[in-house]
């Protein structure tokens, strides 16, 4: 499908756009299943890398929890999830800083520069990636929901909502992109239109079956979608 195919799609009017960080905005979900694979392996996991992607989104210590009870059937006390998640942390900060996901240094300025609003949306708590944020993409510091900033993580609505809300625009009039399932879910329940971009391992039904609008191959075609979109 050509990118004015694809733009077709997209709903009139939108006034914000809104974008997930982990695999939309850095090449980090490779950090990611490393570093969730070796601390799961520190305690006796043996992690698949695909499950790095299908969780993704959620905070670390539901992640943590949810693995553990499924893999050796027991409940994690806090203490355990969060020496878990420290060990994840560790490794995460050994790994080399990810460069971009193709294209997104010049999406960006290119949505500002039309007059549409830009937020990120983040289950992200790891200040690595989220202080860079203002050098790498211009992002003002009010625009972006982190993990310290919700009570619910994905696939919980409630990040998108406090996006929308924030934004002062209407969820129709916003647009999230989005890598992972449990991302795309949230979009979902807020009642946003949801581009999936898949950078990662995973299938591209997986991220149609959570409920994208689109689900593309990966990052480089959003800005001739965009450019087709908004007519430059
Ligand atoms: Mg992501």
């Amino acid at each position: 499908m050509s990118a004015a195919d694809i733009s077709s799609q997209i709903p009139e009017n939108l006034k914000c756009i809104i974008f997930d960080m982990d695999g939309v905005l850095y090449d980090s979900m490779k950090n990611h299943e490393k570093s969730w694979t070796a601390c799961f392996k520190n305690i006796g996991i043996d992690f698949p890398a695909y499950d790095a992607y299908l969780y993704e989104g959620k905070p670390g210590h539901h992640t943590i929890q949810e693995v553990i009870k499924k893999h050796l059937n027991r409940d994690a006390s806090a203490d355990e999830a969060e020496a878990v998640y420290q060990d994840k942390v560790k490794y995460m900060s050994q790994l080399p800083t990810p460069v971009f996901c193709p294209g997104m240094d010049k999406l960006l300025p290119l949505l500002r520069k039309e007059g549409l609003a830009v937020w990120v949306v983040t289950g992200s708590k790891q200040p690595t990636l989220l202080n860079k944020l203002g050098a790498d993409f211009g992002m003002d510091p009010a625009h972006i929901i982190s993990a310290k900033d919700v009570i619910n993580g994905k696939p919980h609505p409630e990040p998108y909502l406090k996006a929308v809300a924030g934004s002062g625009f209407k969820a129709s009039q916003c647009l999230v992109v989005e890598n992972a399932p449990l991302g795309v879910k949230a979009s979902k329940a807020a009642d946003i239109f949801t581009i999936a971009v898949n950078t990662g391992i995973l299938k591209p039904e997986v991220l149609k079956n959570a409920g994208a609008d689109i689900v593309l191959p990966g990052t480089e075609p959003l800005i001739s979608i965009f450019e087709n979109y908004l007519k430059i």
